[in-house]
């Protein structure tokens, strides 16, 4: 007797797996949230007797989006910043005037853990409804133990409500908060003794951050904090050569990163650096977009120095809110020169690998989470004509439909608010 599954993807117009090269004619099996087999159509038909069938005839299936890299998770907003940068402000003015990040950091103190989950939750909603099943969160917009435990419960606690994998990130080290401009060592020892230690010992992150870059925390001082982070279990990962090449990749490569992180800056000698200690090249094109950089990261340089390149949105209050990782690889492929199928890999494979999560998640392989998108297109390079536009007919978390799950999306106005 054939085994029973509980879904069969069946006759895939076209299957982009993430990792290997597309499959056409293909069908997916999938029993108790895991990919049970990939196959041809006929094959698969044959060998397991399905309790769903999905007819994907003249449809694209792709592995759902691994966004590792966002700020969700804060108090407050700031367009008028955006207002004033498109009106020729530039963003370190801004951060130099009290706005930028140290503006997210006062209203982010003065919201409580309930308004910090209920702001996150329709940004988050968003998210899963345009395909991304796995997203990193990132604290930092507190710099101050009380505030950044309170970042992470609220990680926790949308983790816990959310379809999608959520990561939680400590990222106490985003920049030098007010009260302590004066003693920044200070600051750097209460990151290193007190709130990394806190945060561990709840068990509320899983990886450490830093922004590490001109007139905010410099090579040592970044080794120093990501160091820390290691002793309490905490893996590194850093924001690199973003704004001025500051050596963000040097150290990366010397703390043994998991990624770097933006690499708009990034130097031969950091490529090179990258490249030796296996570290993943996360690029965030999306931001270069936002703040209207002309100059966006080296892509082809660091696809062609054998290095494993990411893509993420960097989701954030002020330089980045797209939320769509379909409209990042749209970005990608104009303005970075990468492949569409370049551009899924970031997307999915490699952002898996940014979370050290590539054995359980970001491609479409036999014993891997059933965490996929059915697209309402016959292959990828339409997709990525229409990425400003096109959404995903059907995502699936762990083999289960997101809209099941997601009663709240496309509901009318006047509907309770449901949990993500
Ligand atoms: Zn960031």
């Amino acid at each position: 007797m054939k085994p029973t599954v509980d879904l069969l993807i069946e006759d895939i117009g076209r299957l982009v797996p993430g990792k290997t090269a597309p499959l056409e004619g293909a069908s997916v099996a999938i029993d108790s949230g895991k990919i049970q087999a990939v196959g041809p159509a006929r094959k698969l038909a044959g060998l397991f007797h399905p309790e769903q069938v999905i007819d994907a005839s003249g449809k694209l299936l792709t592995p759902g989006f691994v966004d590792s890299h966002t700020h969700l998770v804060f108090g407050g907003e700031r367009s008028n910043e955006f207002i004033q940068r498109c009106a020729g402000a530039d963003y370190e003015q801004i951060a130099a005037t009290g706005g930028g990040i140290r503006a997210s950091v006062r209203m982010t103190r003065e919201a409580t853990l309930d308004q910090l989950i209920e702001e996150a939750r329709p940004r988050l909603q968003r998210m899963v409804a345009s395909g991304s099943t796995t997203i990193e969160i990132k604290s930092g917009y507190g710099l101050d133990l009380e505030t950044e435990l309170r970042l992470l419960r609220a990680i926790r606690q949308l983790g816990s409500e959310c379809p999608a994998e959520i990561v939680p990130t400590f990222m106490g080290a985003h920049e030098i908060p007010d009260e302590w401009r004066d003693s920044r060592q200070e600051y750097i020892r209460i990151l290193c003794e007190e709130m990394i230690p806190a945060v561990a010992e709840e068990g509320l992150a899983e990886f450490c951050d830093i922004f590490c870059e001109r007139g905010v925390f410099d090579p040592d001082e970044s080794l120093r904090i990501l160091r820390a982070g290691v002793e309490h279990g905490l893996k590194p990962k850093i924001h690199a050569d973003e704004m001025a090449a500051s050596g963000g990749s040097l150290v990366a490569a010397e703390v043994g990163a998991v990624s770097a992180d933006h690499l708009m800056e990034i130097t031969a000698e950091g490529i090179e650096a990258l490249s030796g200690a296996n570290v993943v090249a996360t690029l965030l094109p999306g931001t270069t977009f936002y703040l209207r950089k002309p100059g966006y990261a080296p892509a082809r340089s660091l696809i062609e120095a054998g290095l494993e390149v990411a893509i993420a949105t960097d989701r954030n209050p002020g330089s980045c809110t797209i939320e769509s990782m379909l409209f990042i690889m749209g970005l990608s492929v104009m303005q970075m020169g990468m492949t569409p199928l370049e551009a899924f890999r970031a997307a999915t494979h490699a952002g898996a690998k940014a979370l050290a999560r590539e054995d359980l998640c970001g491609s479409i392989e036999q014993g891997k989470r059933a965490d996929l998108i059915l697209w309402d297109v016959p292959d990828e390079e339409v997709l990525i004509h229409e990425f400003a536009n096109e959404v995903p007919r059907t995502v699936w978390t762990s083999g289960q439909f997101v809209s099941d799950l997601l009663p709240g999306i496309n509901s009318p106005v006047d509907e309770p608010d449901q949990g993500v």
